[in-house]
């Protein structure tokens, strides 16, 4: 699969100029010429890195970035012209990656988005194969990159389901183990919650369903490797 790369950027010749250079190396791009659609891409999970100018129409690229940080951990190179705002992203902790001041060369932005990827697979767990990354300490659950937005109850339960991916647990002991100091129970409380589970994660990635139901026995989680 050809690595994506979002480019949001409202001059149209700019971000030509950068998808024919990435193209030609062998990266596919997505082009949004506003903020708020960069942050609906940024919302899929599918791409790689993000290329964002700071100035756009509807909201600066600092805000977006800002917005971004609290779904995703994606890669974040700045396009700037304007020497004030390299200040701003040297400066602050927005959460950006690096930055490349206009004119620049189509080429050096190739490498400097090269650079950035090798760094952060090597840093994160989410250049493996598996599709979710499980932060304990944080209570929080990563989906093909993007951190899911869960319940006390659907964290508990992916994760529990997640600690041995393709075991399959029959709903009785996906109750006793989770819902155990629960009062307002049913014997629907696990599907209820395998449901919404399967919604959130169809939200990030439709195109695969890792939560697997086997009749008259239970569930079980793939986690993209083992399967
Ligand atoms: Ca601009």
């Amino acid at each position: 699969m050809n690595t994506s790369i979002l480019i949001i950027e409202d001059e149209t010749s700019i971000a030509d100029v950068l998808a024919y250079a990435l193209k030609s190396e062998g990266f596919i791009t997505t082009h949004c010429t506003l903020g708020s659609d960069g942050l609906q891409q940024l919302r899929s999970g599918k791409h790689a890195l993000a290329i964002m100018d700071v100035g756009l129409p509807d909201m600066n690229g600092f805000e977006v970035c800002r917005a971004a940080r609290k779904f995703t951990d994606i890669p974040i190179l700045f396009l700037t012209a304007r020497s004030d705002e390299v200040d701003r992203i040297v400066g602050l902790e927005i959460g950006a990656d690096d930055y490349v001041t206009k004119p620049f060369s189509p080429r050096e932005v190739v490498a400097r988005v090269r650079v950035i990827l090798r760094r952060h697979s090597r840093a994160s767990p989410s250049g493996s194969a598996h599709w979710f990354e499980v932060d304990t300490p944080g209570a929080r659950i990563r989906f093909c990159g993007t951190t899911l937005d869960l319940t006390r109850y659907e964290y508990l339960l992916l994760q529990y389901l997640l600690a041995q991916p393709g075991r399959i647990y029959s709903r009785e002991l996906l109750m006793d183990a989770i819902w155990h100091d629960a009062l307002d129970t049913s014997d629907r409380t696990v599907d209820t919650h395998i449901k919404t589970l399967r919604a959130k994660l169809k939200s990030v990635r439709d195109d695969i369903d890792p939560i697997l139901t086997h009749r008259g026995m239970g569930y079980s989680v793939s986690n993209g490797s083992e399967s």
